[in-house]
């Protein structure tokens, strides 16, 4: 079998001089998706991962909606607790990014995919209940601002 390339490369490239910057707006919908196994983690209106904090697993589930930070969790979890590992609920792989520390607390973080609108970039998130941290890859922050 052959592989299929739905998109082939243009030659020359689509990057135009003076392109324009997206910017991710507060309360945009984030189709989110583990970079692992591209399971989409969007359940109702929750965004849902496994979660580790000491020997207690459970279940974390996120507002899909740009810094929105509404949560619930099947564990109690009190504020400015650093989870020890969350996890995609189909595939079971971590999602921590262990290049990728959070700039505000130092705390771990994980690598999440999400698509908007002509978007689809890597977020790094803090995994410090309350730190809200998120940034972008190099890569996507050559195009992309995010809203604070
Ligand atoms: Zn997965
Ligand atoms: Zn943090």
């Amino acid at each position: 079998m052959c592989r299929s390339d739905d998109h082939p490369r243009k030659p020359g490239g689509e990057k135009r001089p003076g392109h324009r910057l997206h910017v991710l707006r507060t309360g945009t919908y984030l189709h989110t998706y583990c970079p692992l196994c591209d399971a989409n983690l969007i359940q109702g209106d929750w965004i849902v991962f496994e979660i580790q904090a000491g020997d207690r697993i459970g279940e974390l589930r996120l507002s899909p909606r740009f810094n929105v930070f509404d949560k619930e969790s099947t564990i109690p979890l009190a504020a400015g607790t650093e989870l020890d590992d969350m996890r995609c609920p189909r595939c079971h792989e971590s999602m921590i990014n262990p290049r990728v520390i959070c700039e505000r607390c130092r705390s771990k973080t994980v690598r999440i995919r999400i698509a908007a609108v002509h978007l689809d970039i890597h977020l790094n998130v803090c995994v410090r209940l309350g730190c809200f941290w998120h940034g972008l890859s190099q890569r996507d922050r050559a195009r992309l601002i995010l809203e604070e």
